[in-house]
């Protein structure tokens, strides 16, 4: 089932978010996700939120977030609030960890990377569950009766054989994006989560990690992402080339290209226009197709 361009049912109010890592600049595919995200919200006549992923110290950096917030306002992509960030929320995720620890399924994990097998984590640790947590240990959730699928708006019914039992909170004492992801969707009242199809896996993760804490479960829909022409997805760390804020129409018009969509405005038409385009005049199902991969040809 695809997403629709419907309207909703009165009593259902609809909170949606884009939620980018401040680690660099966004690149076309985050502006894709960006786009449906809250195209979506604005069908369904909801609230629209960007959250900026800043838990990890090394890696973000505030003139990220300044450039990301500068180039969706560029876009059109006006949120429903202000921005939040994770960086403001060490407490509330403190606080949920606390109560995760209550439940009695995590555990510190003594495994070093290096000599773990590849794939998910086989719980060679799990004999420390019901031991104190230990700090500067990577703290893990036992996924054991964890529920291996979940129905996703756009893909249909997703299913992994395991997840392992992934990190809640890493050795260097930063939580987990599967933890405080999860956390966030509650204290933002998010209704619906969309975003990369590469992120289906995460959603079993987040979910296993809501049900503990008793928070309510949004709705899922993960969009195709765009790929290069090996297959490969576009991202900060396989240097993407960044978006020009200065000029939205650019991006745009490539994303119209590569999605088929005619009749599109011009490069130097601004964001608003593209994106009052894209409201009246493109229908929910042109902007997602039905497949995984988008080619994007970035000699071009
Ligand atoms: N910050 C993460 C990313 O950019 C979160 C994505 C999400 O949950 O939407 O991959």
């Amino acid at each position: 089932m695809s997403l629709r361009k419907s309207k909703p049912e009165s009593n259902i109010t609809y909170r949606g978010r884009f939620a980018p890592s401040a680690t660099g600049p966004l690149h076309i595919g985050s502006i894709y996700a960006a786009l449906i995200s809250y195209l979506d919200a604005r069908d369904k006549e909801g609230e629209w939120l960007i959250r900026i992923d800043d838990l990890d110290t090394s890696r973000c950096k505030p003139k990220f977030t300044n450039e990301i917030l500068e180039c969706l306002h560029a876009f059109g992509l006006k949120a429903s609030g202000p921005a939040i960030f994770q960086s403001d929320r060490i407490n509330l995720y403190q606080n949920a960890f606390d109560k995760l620890s209550e439940s009695g399924q995590l555990y510190s994990c003594f495994c070093s990377r290096k000599h773990l097998p590849r794939g998910y984590y086989p719980g060679y640790c799990r004999t420390q569950l019901g031991q104190t947590l230990l700090d500067k240990t990577t703290v893990r959730i036992d996924s054991r009766g964890m529920q291996l699928k979940f129905y996703d708006q756009i893909q249909g019914n997703f299913h992994k054989q395991s997840t392992g039992d992934f990190v809640v909170r890493r050795r260097d004492g930063l939580f987990s994006y599967q933890f405080a992801c999860a956390v966030d969707e509650s204290l933002d009242a998010i209704t619906a989560v969309i975003r990369g199809i590469d992120l289906m896996p995460s959603t079993l993760m987040q979910i296993w990690i809501m049900e503990k804490l008793g928070l309510t479960i949004p709705q899922y829909a993960h969009h195709p992402i765009l790929v290069d022409r090996l297959g490969v997805k576009l991202s900060k760390q396989t240097f993407a080339k960044p978006v020009n804020y200065s000029k939205p129409g650019q991006a745009y018009s490539v994303i119209a290209q590569i999605l088929q969509i005619a009749d599109y405005p011009s490069e130097d038409a601004t964001g608003a226009i593209w994106i009052q385009f894209f409201e009246t005049d493109v229908e929910m199902d042109q902007l997602l197709p039905k497949v995984t991969n988008l080619f994007f040809d970035s000699s071009k």
